[in-house]
Formats: C-alpha cells, structure tokens, sequence
C-alpha cells in the first residue's frame, strides 16, 4: 500500500523492528498516517519552524509533521528499540530529522532547537501533565515555544479547556489560560490507537500570549488556587484562611464573595486576588 512519504506502512515497520508496545512507557502507536498528518495540520504552518516532538515511538506522528512540511523535528524518544526505525525516516528526509534516544524529562532540549519553535507530541499519559507544566511554568515569558499541540487522555484535555462551574475546572485550567488560548481540537476513540487504550483521548492546541491575561504573580497565584481547589467544595473563605485573618476583606476587595467556592472563580477573579494578597502579605493571627 502507498504511503506518504514512500516509506512502509507503520504496520510493517513495527513488525519488521519487532516494536511490541510497553504499557510502561505509555506506547499506545498511531498506525495511520492520514491521521498523524491531520495531527501535525492542527499545529499551524510549519514550514518555518522547528518541531520539538515527545516520545515518536516507530516515527508515525514524526512522518506526518515531516509530509506536513516541518522545517525540522527534534525527536526525543526513551525506548532504545525504536531508534532503527526513526533511521529509516531520517534517511526519507534528509537533514529534517534529529533523535535524541533520551528521557524528555532531563535531556536540555533547547540547545538543539532554533525558534520559531512548536511542540507536537501524542505524549505518553505517565509524563504528559508534567511536561505540560513544566512548558506552562518557564522562568520567564514566553516560553521557548509558540504554540503545543498535544494528545491526552479526553479528561485531562478537558480540564485544560474547563471553565468555571464545571467539573472539569481547577489548577490546569487557570494556569493553561492565564497565558495561552486552549482548545481542544480533535477528539480520538481508542480505537484510533495500537494497541488501544482503555479510555479516549483529544488533541489540545495551546497557543502562547504575549503576556498574562490578568496581571498575577506566578508564585502567589499558585499558592492560591492551589490551597481553594484542593478543598473545592468549601467556602473560599474558610479553604484560604490559611493565608491569615485577613482573607475576607481581601476577598471581598477583588470583588469575591467570601461564601463563593473555587470552582464559580474566575481566571480573572483569582488573578484579583492573587494582587490583593501580595499586596497586603499574610498576617499571622496572634
Ligand atoms: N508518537 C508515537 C505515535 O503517535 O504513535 C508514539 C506515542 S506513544 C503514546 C508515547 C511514546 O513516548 C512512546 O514511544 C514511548 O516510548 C515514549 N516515551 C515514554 N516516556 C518517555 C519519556 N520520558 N521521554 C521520551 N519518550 C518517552
């Protein structure tokens, strides 16, 4: 059957390199390359940037971002095993094409890259949401990246994209869009994947902004809704008393009521008080 790019059906390839998949690593393979392609359109144009990709496994997201025109992928994968295989795509593309054999966790990625740079990756689930993070949280902004295209598992993706007063809100939520436009842009059934997952699963897009949507310090921002959601039921007032007994007039000073719970606050709402509180710093009560 033609593919393509002319080289094997993924099917054969794994067959040929005997890439039998490790539910440790999180191989669930893509085997259609009309899809990785269809994957790879949702990150834009890439003709004039660099791809930084996660995890390639036997290479069929990597075949579709280079079909699509990438200008070059960086290619960090931890399994030894699929190496033979992605030199067979290096060798269809010449010069397109860098692997590193690595764990994406530690390997410094950024002295390999040239921006513009986009990251494309059908992660691995046990990494996924912290290299997500890690990609939300540089030490300044913007990060090395324009823009992620990335497949989760559908209720990650969904609290992502989540807006207040739905189940799905929470930490991610606030701290993807804080300074990214997200959306979910392709839904998969497990059947899309070999072998196929227990669950479903989307591809988000994130896109970067200039800056934050709200002015917030990070550190502080953090802190909050991290102590409101991880008692997201309760009172704001009574899940952030830890901050000191100050907490309900500064609520109330970024236009909150003390009585709300975290899931009805918006990100602009949180970012409100994330000033009021570095504004007036925790009292401690005597
Ligand atoms: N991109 C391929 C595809 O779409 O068919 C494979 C995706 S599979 C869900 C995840 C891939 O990430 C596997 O190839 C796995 O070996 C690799 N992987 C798992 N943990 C990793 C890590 N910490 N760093 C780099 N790659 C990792």
């Amino acid at each position: 059957m033609a593919t393509i790019d002319g080289l094997p059906p993924l099917r054969e390839v794994i067959r040929a390199h005997e890439l039998v998949a490790k539910k440790q690593l999180g191989q669930n393979f893509l085997l259609d390359l009309n899809l990785t392609a269809k994957i790879a359109r949702q990150a834009g144009d890439l003709s004039g940037c660099d791809v930084l990709e996660v995890g390639p496994g036997p290479g069929g997201l990597t075949r579709g971002l280079l079909a699509e025109g990438a200008r070059r992928v960086l290619a960090v994968e931890k399994d030894a095993r699929c190496l033979p295989a992605l030199a067979e795509v290096q060798a269809a593309y010449p010069g397109k094409l860098d692997v590193i054999n690595g764990d994406a966790l530690e390997v410094d990625v950024l002295s390999h890259l040239t921006p513009p740079i986009r990251v494309v990756a059908n992660l691995p689930y046990n990494v996924g949401t912290e290299l997500l993070i890690r990609w939300l949280t540089p030490k300044s902004w913007p990060p090395f990246w324009e823009s992620l295209t990335l497949m989760f598992q559908k209720e990650v993706a969904e609290r992502i994209v989540a807006k207040p007063r739905t189940d799905h809100y929470g930490r991610l939520a606030l701290l993807a869009q804080w300074r990214c436009e997200a959306k979910i842009v392709l839904h998969l059934p497990p059947e899309a994947f070999t072998p196929a997952p227990k669950v479903h699963s989307a591809v988000v897009h994130l896109t970067r902004l200039p800056g934050p949507r709200y002015p917030a310090d990070e550190a502080v921002l953090s802190r909050i809704t991290a102590m409101a959601f991880n008692q997201r039921r309760k009172m704001l007032r009574s899940s952030l008393k830890g901050l000191g007994p100050q907490i309900e007039a500064q609520l109330e000073a970024a236009g909150i009521a003390p009585t709300a719970r975290a899931e009805e606050i918006s990100l602009e709402g949180f970012c409100a008080l994330a000033r009021e509180v570095a504004r007036k710093p925790e009292q401690k009560p005597e």
